[in-house]
Formats: C-alpha cells, sequence, structure tokens
C-alpha cells in the first residue's frame, strides 16, 4: 500500500499527519520548529521526528517510509533554491513536494480552491491563490517583517521590559512579569544572543494574559500588532481574496482584536495545513 503524510513546519513547532490511501488519518505527530531559516538539520530532524510519532501512532514502523508521498510546508522557504538544497539527497520518502507554510495553509483552508489566508503564529503572513495564483505578503522573518506574530508580540513586551527597567517608561504587570522570567537588562542581552523566534513567541501568550487583565503595555502591544494584521487582511482582500482565514497558533487570541470590518471578511477554515500538506502530496503522486 500507499502512505500520503502531510507536514506542517512551522518556527515554533511540526506536525505531521499520516493517512492511507483513502484519505483516513492513521496517526499524527508533533515536534520543534521546522523554520529551514534555523537550519536544515534541524528541520529535517523535526520533520522526521513527527513522522516517526505518527507511524508509531499508526502502529507502523519505518519500514514503510519509502512508500509514503509527502507534502511539506514549511516556514522560511523562500523559493525552489531552497527546496533543492533542503532535499538534497537526504529524503526518505517515496516522493516529497515543498512549499511554504503559508501555501499548505491556504490549500488547507479552502480545499485547493481560491480564498486567501493570515497565518498568525510564531511568524505572520498573508497568504492568497486566486485561480491558481500565489500571491505572498509579509512573512520576510520577525528581523524584518512578521507584524503582529508571536514573536513579534513577545519582542516588543522584552523591549517594554527593558525601557521601565531603565526608567524610560512605566512599569506595569507585563513589564515586571518579563523581568521576573528573564532578569535584568544584562542578562536578556546574553538570552537575546541565542534567542530563536520561537524563544521571543513563547512571551506572546504572557501579552495576552496581560491585556486581559487591561495592562496598558500588553493592550497597546496588541492593538499595534492587530492594526497591523489588519492591514494585511486589506491588502489580500485587494488582491482579490474572496475570502479570509486565520490560521496560526496566535490566532484564535488575536482574533478579538482585529478591526470589525477585517473580522467580518473571516470565514471558517475548512482544514489545517496539514490537510493542505496531504492534498500537496496526492497531486504530486
Ligand atoms: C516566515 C515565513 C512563514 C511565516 C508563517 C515567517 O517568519 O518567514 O516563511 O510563512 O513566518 O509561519
Amino acid at each position: 500500500p500507499t502512505f500520503f503524510l502531510g507536514i506542517d513546519g512551522g518556527g515554533s513547532r511540526c506536525r505531521a499527519r499520516l493517512t492511507d490511501e483513502s484519505g483516513k488519518k492513521l496517526g499524527e505527530g508533533i515536534t520543534g520548529a521546522a523554520n529551514i531559516r534555523l537550519g536544515l538539520d534541524a528541520a529535517w530532524s523535526a520533520i522526521l521526528g513527527a513522522t516517526d510519532q505518527a507511524l508509531s501512532e499508526a502502529g507502523l514502523n519505518a519500514d514503510i517510509l519509502n512508500r509514503i508521498h509527502a507534502g511539506f510546508g514549511l516556514a522560511g522557504v523562500c523559493g525552489p533554491a531552497d527546496v533543492d538544497f533542503l532535499l538534497s539527497g537526504k529524503s526518505p520518502f517515496a516522493s516529497v513536494r515543498v512549499e511554504t507554510d503559508a501555501h499548505t495553509a491556504c490549500l488547507g483552508a479552502f480545499a485547493g480552491g481560491d480564498g486567501g489566508i493570515l497565518i498568525i503564529g510564531t511568524g505572520s503572513v498573508g497568504y492568497a491563490l486566486i485561480g491558481g495564483v500565489a500571491q505572498s505578503i509579509g512573512g520576510w522573518g520577525f528581523e524584518i517583517s512578521d507584524d503582529g506574530s508571536g514573536a513579534a508580540m513577545g519582542r516588543a513586551a522584552i523591549r517594554a521590559a527593558v525601557r521601565a527597567h531603565d526608567g524610560l517608561s512605566a512599569a506595569s504587570g507585563l513589564t515586571n512579569a518579563v523581568l521576573a522570567k528573564l532578569g535584568p537588562p544584562a542578562r536578556i542581552v546574553e538570552w537575546a544572543s541565542t534567542a530563536k523566534p520561537g524563544n521571543y513567541a513563547s512571551f506572546a501568550p504572557l501579552v495576552l494574559e496581560h491585556a486581559l487583565q487591561n495592562d496598558t503595555v500588553a493592550l497597546e502591544i496588541i492593538r499595534h500588532g492587530a492594526a497591523r494584521l489588519d492591514a494585511h487582511i486589506k491588502r489580500l482582500l485587494e488582491l482579490g481574496a474572496p475570502q479570509i482565514c486565520l490560521m496560526g497558533g496566535a490566532a484564535g487570541a488575536i482574533e478579538p482584536f482585529l478591526a470589525d470590518w477585517a473580522r467580518a471578511s473571516l470565514v471558517a477554515p475548512k482544514g489545517d495545513a496539514m490537510d493542505g500538506a496531504l492534498l500537496l502530496a496526492r497531486r504530486a503522486a
């Protein structure tokens, strides 16, 4: 028999879903970050680890890897060169198709039909597939882009904490909580020297928690991020996306902060990014 595997590889976690030929789910797995900009070896080990878990949940083992047709949606994929590099001699699968995680999220959300998505996860990106033509906005990584993402909000909280520590702005419950976790700025400097987007994004839940308690610093961070995300939705609508789905780990928490007009364009996704990756695998096989 033949099997299909859908991988959703983001900036904090990698999820795998294995199905049989009929599309019946056999098993799932979840591991750490698979953004290829964090390193191809790390991405591969996250993918294979999540696949391993899915296999064992299905009662199968690595002997069948060469009967699996796989679709990968990976954060950090920018073009065909990345894909060739990722795959060179490393794949144990019968076939692999690689796209950005935004592409597979969009395929999953609209079951291959037209539409736009906004991922709000560790990173953020807007993406639309309209008549088979892909358009992507933002999502260039949190150093230069990814407005409203978990990493951007987490970093904003840390910056606010450092400002409050130095007496440049008022302290709040959020800034105190960040300093309690990370220590004084001299320690944060050390932490930041190796911190990955996922490490910054791990502070996003703290921002949300404090925003819900009306912490002014937290509310300001979320409102700023939400306004930037509204702009992504506006752009997707301008590009002709008939409907928009919010995807990604922080989507549910951020949605209430979006503008009413932006929320009005949202629909529930038909499937998730792993469903999209499975569709990619099936089309290729
Ligand atoms: C990455 C994109 C990705 C987005 C959403 C960004 O940080 O650069 O490739 O699509 O996050 O995961």
